[in-house]
């Protein structure tokens, strides 16, 4: 037997697993192989991410403090100077809606999968942005929205759909638009490293210089996908 052309390349780029298993309700990846590392549980959207990251330079957010919003291993707790984990519907849970802290109060603010979960998506970016410090960085992900061009917004959560309020399409950027009009929206799309497959997350620096970083060390990966470039 001849094993799969990429099987001695499939090393989990946040736990260095080799051992992969069915994602969410047993699904494949739609390169069709497994997506889930046993180790540490990431799936695709989280190794790109953490890929991004590691071009980042995590050293970057040493002493930095930091939210993230729903438990999944994109970002080390470890690299920031303080981590509070917020999980949406358990007890003490955050409502991103209205968020119970101060201007802001975290330089790092990651918000994962959360968005289209609330009623009023245009209230939880404009608090996330809020409690987003000035130097700081907002990290958001939602299910792909580079997969479908125009949203479906049903306007209530759907059961079916796990209790999604919409799905994002690539029209996400006419939202970003008429809701924080003046904070640039960068787009990274990247490729797991596991499977192959190709997907994204949004990153909103608050500041000239955290634009800038962002920029040069993820060059033709990263693009204003809404707002003016800062300065
Ligand atoms: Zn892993």
């Amino acid at each position: 037997m001849t094993a799969p052309p990429n099987k001695a390349s499939r090393e989990c780029p946040i736990c260095g697993g080799a051992s992969f298993m069915p994602g969410p309700r047993g699904r494949m990846a739609v390169s069709g192989v497994l997506p889930r590392c046993a180790g540490c549980r990431s799936l695709e959207r989280h190794r790109v991410s953490r890929v991004m990251f590691n071009r980042l330079g995590p050293g970057h957010f040493a002493g930095w403090s930091a939210i993230q919003f729903s438990p999944d291993p994109t970002v080390d707790p470890d690299w920031f100077g303080t981590f509070e984990l917020s999980i949406y519907g358990e007890p003490g849970g955050v409502d991103i809606q209205a968020i119970d802290r101060p201007d802001g109060a975290y330089e790092y603010v990651g918000c994962s999968h959360v968005l289209e979960h609330v009623g009023d998506d245009r209230a939880a970016l404009r608090e996330l942005l809020r409690i987003t410090a000035g130097r700081g960085l907002l990290y958001l992900s939602i299910p792909d929205p580079f997969a479908e061009a125009v949203t479906r917004d049903w306007g209530f959560p759907k059961p079916e759909k796990h209790g999604h309020w919409r799905v994002y399409g690539r029209d996400v950027a006419s939202r970003f638009e008429r809701y924080v009009p003046d904070q640039p929206v960068l787009a990274y799309r990247g490729t797991d490293p596991v499977t192959g497959v190709s997907t994204g997350a949004f990153l909103l620096p608050k500041s000239t210089e955290c634009y800038r970083w962002i920029r040069d060390r993820l060059g033709a990966d990263v693009e204003l996908f809404s707002g003016p470039p800062p300065g």
